[in-house]
């Protein structure tokens, strides 16, 4: 351990730099190549004394690419900031010659883990998280030992393997911190923890632009940054994915395997029995040669498909996380010596080297895990009772469109649904719904996206217990018996078919069931129009045939714009054309069911005018969902209102606040009773979570949160180490469950069924209301659907409201219990969050008389 402080030293006192890898990296120096540039030579620095902006490793990587016929980079995509995403290949001259045949002859071999002959793909992947910096600047160092490195072993690595390196997987995130960290870097470093370098401001550097969290987005498929990752995984489905990370200072380096009870069922055991403790004698054993600490077996689960070190184990591949104790800057004081930079780039050096050694020895184990993967694979397909899953919503194509090409992105095999079936009670249609079989070679991964429920060991996970994506669509689907003709298969995204939309004197209409309804909303107001909604169902005659208007019907009325028709008429075909939507033109206001359109029932909507409460204390990436998800999904702005600038801030300009979890303490009672001033003055307050906690202890609405059961009879007494355990078990990682929705009330419109799925991961819970009109969505009496639930708390989640609408002086609040805009995916309940957004202004709870 004293190596770190001697390394600090170093780092102080490195005046001239050299071709040379200082001996910390490098103690057994090495043959190199001296025509390659060291990182150093490159940079200016060494390795460990300052954070490597993004741009100069991606100069770095390129400059390896000119200089030598050992490396090849590829820019596989950029970020929202223009940051590139670099995808270098390391292999020998030789095989660089006849790339395209190798990846070929691999992607043919992999299935029966019949790829003895050739070389084998690995997969390094660093930095996902931007302020744990350690791997990047590891990367570099395992880059040029690739390109440099003239002993025996680094060329017969590079003759009998395909090394892919993708040295950060979140460019703006670790550019973030990157700044942050070189900025407050003091001469000499100062390693006092509380010191501003090593407390980052709000959202820290850990997500990526919309500040999400990238190491969760494997799965969702949410990012480019992602998207374009997954395609180039697809593109070589490599044996081997490393994912390096940072914990707390004061840890020490965990490796694989994880936690025994937390390994994914659904993957073959002979990943978790054989490849990960095969693997750690390794990595255990190159630690203990460097005197490095470290833990395996605790803390970190496998259980989720989208991080970067599981996604692999889905497709037959083994993945590898380290997590690296941080110095979170150049240098942090711990219990025990201060730890540097350095120190934990040698770590995650040691292990990317490591990786490399032990796959080449263990190359017949790692096609042993493909091929048994593919076993199994077929295997589980042919005992399930399941035989395909038919799904797709006909009132919501932008939403099925949305999930199948998540499908495609995970090179699942989906079929058009050729005959119109009727399974459980529901319909499906031949060619607006589609199929997927479980005779595929990705069961695995189709099990993960279909499944509600795949039984688990252990409860307290890390993270989500259920993440059934069908659910998170709420997308109507059925399981299959038997399994079914297939229809055409799908490769793309097929083209949608785009209704024009014909020009009226009269009104145009839109129903409210397809997830772009409130981008169109947006467009049409954002364009001058005046745009009504119909509160209650109409039907009508449209060229000849009767066509039914739900709950929450658009309507633009001709006559009653400030714009000429024509111009409304070039409004609505622009957004026929962004939105996809069918828009009807109608020549009369006489329905033949339910309102006309000139009924008192047809109500202005109010132009949201919207402001998110974000800063210090906030949960970034809840406010980073909403951000993202009007900004990419309805080209909307939206004011990023800081907490600390309320006091200036004239919130008349808005009409809707939006506050997410957080700890609002920093918002003192001045700044609090103008909000609720604001609320009282007929204005909107939308709450999550603990942003709903918040504003009922502020009195910003009547409406209550569940008392907690305090009728215990005798303290019960249990063995200290069983704490975290026992009360892990409690917590709420994440579950799926039901909740039943007014799909009559404004926050209910454009949905069919009132049974929605939702997605819990807090604590949050609101009693139902004591005026009937006011629990929009309430969970049903068995509401678990999938995932875990301790049971004590799913007693209090049973019935209990998922939505409450208060009207509070001239305004209203609306308190949502859960997070309905989970990690980007959840288009289910997004539309309730949206619905909130734009019908919050219009919506007033009914009162209620004596009876
Ligand atoms: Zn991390």
């Amino acid at each position: 351990m004293l190596q770190r402080i001697f390394l600090a030293l170093l780092a102080i006192f490195f005046g001239v730099i050299t071709n040379a890898q200082p001996a910390y990296f490098y103690p057994d120096g090495g043959n190199m190549n001296h025509a390659i540039p060291t990182p150093a030579a490159f940079l200016g620095y060494e390795i460990g004394t300052h954070h490597t902006r993004h741009d100069k490793l991606v100069e770095y990587f390129k400059e390896l690419d000119r200089l030598s016929d050992r490396v090849s980079v590829k820019i596989i995509g950029e970020t929202y900031e223009h940051r590139q995403q670099v995808a270098a290949i390391f292999t020998s001259a030789g095989n660089h010659s006849k790339l395209e045949e190798i990846r070929k002859a691999h992607l043919t071999g992999q299935v029966n883990g019949s790829t003895q002959s050739i070389p084998l793909v690995i997969h390094m992947g660093y930095n996902v998280h931007g302020n744990e910096p350690s791997s990047s600047e590891a990367a570099m160092l395992t880059a040029y030992y690739l390109t440099a490195s003239e002993s025996d072993e680094s060329k017969k690595w590079l003759n009998e393997m395909v090394v892919l390196m993708d040295p950060v997987i979140n460019p703006d995130g670790r550019d973030r911190h990157t700044h942050w960290a070189n900025m407050h870097k003091a001469s000499p470093v100062v390693a006092d923890p509380i010191d501003r370098e090593h407390t980052e401001i709000w959202p820290g550097g850990r997500f990526n632009h919309y500040w999400f969290d990238l190491n969760r987005d494997w799965f969702l498929g949410t990012f480019p940054e992602t998207r374009n990752r997954i395609k180039f995984f697809h593109q070589w489905r490599p044996y081997v994915q490393t994912d390096h990370h940072e914990m707390g200072s004061n840890a020490s380096f965990y490796f694989d395997p994880g936690e025994d009870a937390s390994n994914n069922p659904i993957v073959p055991d002979y990943l978790y029995k054989t490849i990960y403790p095969t693997y750690a004698k390794y990595f255990a054993a190159a630690a203990d040669k460097i005197g490095s600490m470290y833990f395996t077996k605790e803390a970190y689960d496998k259980l989720y498909p989208g991080y970067g070190s599981s996604y692999i184990n889905f497709y037959g591949g083994a993945g590898f996380l380290f997590e690296q104790a941080s110095s979170r800057g150049h240098l942090q004081e711990t219990t025990t010596i201060p730890i540097s930079f350095a120190f934990t780039i040698r770590n995650q050096f040691i292990a990317s080297l490591t990786t490399l050694r032990a796959s080449l020895v263990e190359k017949d184990n790692l096609l042993k895990l493909r091929k048994e993967f593919y076993r199994a694979s077929k295997e589980q397909a042919s005992k399930s009772p399941v035989k395909g899953y038919v799904f797709g919503d006909v009132n919501d194509e932008t939403r099925t469109r949305a999930f199948l090409d998540m499908l495609l992105l995970h090179e699942i095999e989906v079929y058009e649904n050729e005959n119109t079936v009727t399974v459980d009670g529901k319909k499906f249609d031949s060619k607006k719904t589609y199929y997927v079989p479980c005779d595929q070679d990705n069961y695995i991964m189709v099990r993960s996206v279909f499944e509600k429920q795949i039984t688990y060991q252990d409860s307290s996970f890390y993270d989500a217990s259920a993440w059934s994506l069908v659910h998170a669509y709420n997308l109507p689907h059925a399981e299959l018996k038997t399994a079914m003709g297939k229809g055409k298969r799908l490769t793309v995204l097929p083209a949608r078919m785009i209704m024009p939309v014909e020009k009226s004197n009269y009104a145009y209409v839109m129903e409210a069931t397809d997830y772009n309804i409130h981008k169109a909303i947006h467009h049409l107001q954002e364009g001058g129009a005046i745009v009504q909604s119909a509160f209650r169902p109409f039907s009508t005659t449209i060229k000849g045939a009767l066509k039914n208007f739900g709950y929450g019907s658009v309507v633009l009325p001709v006559n009653l714009q400030r714009i000429s028709s024509d111009s409304l008429f070039r409004l609505v075909s622009e957004v026929n054309k962004i939105t996809g939507l069918s828009i009807y033109s109608l020549s009369s206001g006489f329905s033949s069911g339910g309102i006309d359109m000139g009924s008192a029932y047809v109500r202005t909507l109010k132009k949201p005018e919207v402001a998110l409460i974000v800063g210090t204390g906030v949960s970034a990436p809840e406010a980073g969902e909403i951000w993202h998800l009007l900004d990419e999904r309805l080209q909307m702005p939206i004011t990023k209102l800081d907490l600390l600038n309320l006091n200036r801030a004239d919130l008349s300009r808005y009409n809707t606040i939006i506050m997410v979890s957080g700890n609002y303490s920093l918002i003192d009672k001045n700044n609090s009773d103008k909000i609720k001033a604001w609320v009282q003055n007929g204005n909107t307050l939308i709450t999550i979570k603990s942003g709903t906690e918040w504003a009922i202890r502020n009195g910003f609405t009547r409406e209550k949160l569940l008392p907690v059961d305090s009728s215990k009879s005798v303290p019960s007494r249990k063995d200290y180490d069983m704490a975290v355990h026992i009360e892990g078990a409690k917590g709420m990682g994440g579950s799926l469950f039901r909740v039943d929705l007014d799909t009559t009330h404004p926050l209910g419109f454009g949905f069919t069924d009132r049974k929605v799925s939702v997605y819990r991961n807090g604590l949050t819970f609101l009693q139902p209301s004591i005026n009937p009109y006011s629990t929009i969505a309430q969970y049903t009496s068995d509401p678990l659907i999938g995932g875990y639930i301790h049971p004590t708390t799913l007693k209090r989640v049973r019935n209990s409201a998922s939505i409450l609408v208060g009207n509070e002086g001239g305004g209203r609040v609306i308190l949502f219990t859960d997070n309905p805009n989970f990690r980007g995916t959840w288009y289910g309940t997004n539309k309730l969050f949206l619905n909130a957004l734009f019908y919050g202004g219009s919506i007033s709870v009914p009162s209620v008389a004596a009876e």
